[in-house]
């Protein structure tokens, strides 16, 4: 509860706080910026020790500031399992995996929802709105559901049909488009400009970035302050990344960490992989982004420069993998009781081609995200009575109590 205002990714220009405009004039990402000092005296190490578990363990270095604004499920403090890598025929020193399928909504992006409706409520927010690809929706439905605000979710037709149920569960205004995420966006950017709804999609607020940044604070805590030196995580809009790079920043800036930031290797999927384009230079980003497991299928994420400046920064990298390296990740998963989603699947995935390649090292401490359940994907099943819809300006016609 130290957030002082927005600090610009790029030029390091500082701003006051805003819950909307994220854009420097050069450009670049605004993050929330902290009054570290101030943290440093409350945020100690003991003093965690004692404190709850969830993510809001880590309030100082979380955006809201009005206590009574949180919204939480139980969100975070997942486990940190760990695996015996020659059991897996790895030759590498540490190998863990983050469980983040065991948060509300059985995904990590209960972090950042938890955050951005905190936000939201602290700033007195009605109705919000979200382009999801489905995980952001359901989590986005869940804590509207808890603050009792109004959520607004439009998710692409193909969306796993169960997450689409959960989010009619919660009580959202669901509805299905045609075409891929960031034609989904188009209808709340109408919706914003018709009905003024509040727009929680990444990186257009900073609640998601900043929740997501637990994750980080997490493992340093769970591995006793030592940084893990690979994290290897499945990117699609970026937030992850951001976050993961600017929590193990400010906890070495708080003093509760030192050494080398760990290497980002960011995992996509051969078909949508704009970040391992620009990463690894040339190639074809791929919009027949069908073949991506749904939680990475963005093929415009909203600051790639700052995503692969990250990546180069921190001595990272980021790699495409196969479809079917997924699912015998996901295979190989299950076969030890954990429950990987698809793009958990990637991530496991990712970790045998880096090693394969020699990328990670025999002397590496390496964690892998599992950002989500696998039941959430499971098919066979409709998604209800959640319409199709075909076109944003259909949105002029709808009335406030019954779209
Ligand atoms: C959203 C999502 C991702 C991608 O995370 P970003 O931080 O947005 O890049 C990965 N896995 C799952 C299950 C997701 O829902
Ligand atoms: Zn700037």
């Amino acid at each position: 509860m130290s957030r002082i205002g927005l600090v610009c990714a790029n030029c390091g220009g500082k701003r006051t706080f805003s819950y909307d405009r994220l854009k420097c004039g050069c450009g670049g990402m605004l993050l929330v910026d902290y009054d570290l000092e101030r943290a440093k005296r409350t945020m100690t190490k003991p003093a965690l020790r004692s404190r709850g578990a969830s993510m809001w363990r880590y309030r100082e270095l979380l955006p809201v500031i009005e206590p009574a604004a949180v919204q939480s499920l139980g969100e975070g403090w997942t486990p940190l399992t760990p695996l015996r890598p020659d059991a897996f025929g790895l030759r590498l020193q540490s190998l863990w995996v983050k469980r983040e399928e065991l948060n509300p909504t059985g995904s990590f992006k209960a972090r950042g929802l938890s955050a951005a409706v905190s936000l939201l409520a602290e700033r007195g927010v009605r109705r919000a709105a979200i382009a999801s690809n489905g995980n952001a929706a359901s989590a986005l439905a869940a804590y509207a559901a808890c603050a009792g605000i109004e959520a607004y979710v439009f998710v692409p037709e193909d969306c796993p049909p169960l997450i689409v149920r959960e989010c009619i569960r919660y009580g959202a205004h669901t509805f299905r488009i045609k075409g891929q995420i960031h034609d989904a966006g188009d209808w709340v950017e109408e919706g914003h400009r018709l009905f003024g709804w509040t727009s929680v999609a990444t990186l257009k607020e900073p609640g998601r970035t900043e929740g997501k940044k637990t994750m980080g604070f997490e493992i340093a805590e769970q591995l006793g302050w030592k940084m893990p030196t690979v994290l290897v995580y499945p990117t699609g809009g970026g937030s992850g990344v951001i976050g993961l790079w600017k929590a193990f920043r400010e906890l070495r800036a708080l003093g509760l960490v030192s050494g080398d930031l760990p290497r980002i290797a960011s995992v996509q999927v051969n078909g949508c992989a704009p970040l391992v384009a620009a990463v690894r230079g040339g190639g074809h980003v791929g919009e027949d982004s069908p073949v991506a497991p749904t939680g990475l299928r963005v093929p415009y994420p909203p600051d790639l420069d700052l995503l692969a400046r990250i990546v180069r920064e921190t001595d990272g990298t980021a790699v495409a993998v196969e479809r079917r390296e997924i699912e015998d990740a996901q295979r190989a998963l299950g076969a030890i009781g954990i429950s990987a989603s698809p793009e958990g699947g990637a991530a496991w995935a990712g970790l045998l081609r880096l090693h394969g390649e020699g990328w990670i090292r025999p002397d590496d401490r390496v964690v892998v995200f599992n950002t989500s359940h696998a039941l959430k994907y499971e098919p066979g099943f409709d998604a209800c009575d959640a319409p199709v819809l075909e076109n944003p300006t259909a949105l002029q016609s709808w009335k406030w109590e019954k779209p």
